[in-house]
């Protein structure tokens, strides 16, 4: 009997309702698009929460950390970022987590891992230093203005020639190993934790190392690239490079299928699509002519909860309208001293607010009981 007042169980998942339990993974698709942006779908993202407390991010492709905020998660949480390869749509957005998570109450640095290049400019170490050179004015801006603690990078730059561990915490084991994608330095990863495995492939054109060492996973995530029709009608490429890119730089849906029929995993993820309502039909078709096996049609939001007894597929559902999540730790107090301050011709712009300005840190200073002095001129 169906009652008219309980509640039922959900079919979705809200961020910040579930308790994950300790021998659970809860895998999160944050991005699951292509190298150019849409609404519907960031580029390459999985996060990944073990029942430890750990929690892992796998790509972090453009406009995933937007993503990664709605879920509602302690930035200071969100601090380990494995980049599978330095395509735009693989790490396009660490800046953004860079940013906006040390502005969000990450106070360490970002652990950034990743592969190194044919030569050392191609390689992870030298893109994040970059990237760090390239927020100078962003960060300067911001001293003695809000905790800087986070505006800094841990990177661990390995050989992508290698099948290696590449992090050992906690009893999680990360492994990268090889890709082949574009140019030599891609790798694709595996993260076992307490006897679950999930083997998460950035983009490769199908090979070997992948089959090895997804042998036995639970959830195997590998690219399914969009369809060389789809990829000419939808992508704008020509035949040639629709050709090229779609089958011989990535993996076609029909060459994923047989690379899962080949590991044969408790649940295959396929991504790197437009999943739509005219796109998704061709894409499974395709799949289903070389795999039958358990399978996801991945899109941004799709969640995997994985246990030894069951994997169980929803979609979350996400407030749009979100604050910053909570603090995990307390902010340092600001230190004015450390202010970049303005040159005399700036500073000389200013027009005189005192008479609307000092009300505010009089009304701050009234609710919430401490003293805040308007700052002197
Ligand atoms: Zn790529
Ligand atoms: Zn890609």
């Amino acid at each position: 009997m169906i009652s008219p007042t309980e509640a039922r169980d959900r079919a979705f998942y809200s961020p910040n309702s579930e308790t994950l339990d300790p021998d659970e993974i809860r895998i999160i698709a944050c991005g699951t698009g292509m190298p150019t942006p849409r609404p519907a779908q960031a580029a390459a993202c999985f996060l990944m929460e073990l029942g430890n407390g750990d929690k892992f991010i796998f790509d972090i492709g453009d406009g995933s950390v937007e993503r990664l905020f709605a879920l509602q998660i302690p930035t200071a949480f969100l601090d380990k970022v494995f980049i599978g390869h330095l395509h735009g749509d693989h790490f396009g957005d660490i800046g953004s987590l860079f940013v906006a998570g040390g502005i969000a109450g990450r106070f360490t640095p970002l652990r950034i891992w990743g592969p190194s290049g044919s030569t050392p400019e191609l390689g992870t170490a030298a893109a994040i230093d970059a990237m760090e050179k390239m927020f100078a004015w962003d960060l300067a801006g911001r001293l003695g203005q809000t905790d800087v603690r986070g505006f800094t990078t841990e990177v661990t730059e390995f050989d992508y020639r290698l099948e290696q561990v590449v992090f050992e915490e906690n009893g999680v084991v990360i492994r990268s190993f090889p890709a082949i994608h574009a140019i030599d330095g891609s790798v694709s990863y595996s993260l076992e934790w307490n006897g679950l495995k999930i083997v998460f492939g950035s983009d490769t054109f199908p090979n070997k190392w992948y089959i090895e060492n997804a042998k036995g996973a639970d959830l195997a995530i590998h690219e399914s690239f969009i369809t060389v029709p789809d990829m000419m009608r939808l992508y704008r490429s020509t035949p040639e490079a629709a050709l090229q890119v779609g089958t011989q730089i990535h993996t076609a849906p029909e060459a994923f299928g047989k690379v899962m029929s080949m590991v044969k995993p408790r649940h295959a993820v396929a991504y790197h699509f437009w999943k739509d309502h005219d796109t998704t039909g061709p894409a499974l078709e395709a799949i289903r002519t070389t795999y039958d096996g358990p399978l996801s049609l991945a899109e941004d939001y799709m969640v995997w909860n994985v246990t030894k007894d069951e994997i169980r597929v929803r979609m979350t559902i996400i407030d749009h309208h979100t604050g910053n999540p909570p603090l995990a730790y307390e902010a340092e107090p600001v230190n004015a001293e450390q202010r970049v301050g303005y040159s005399p011709e700036i500073v000389a712009g200013k027009l005189d607010m005192r008479d609307v300005l000092e009300p505010i840190y009089e009304q701050a200073s009234e609710a919430l009981g401490r003293e805040f002095a308007y700052p002197d001129e």
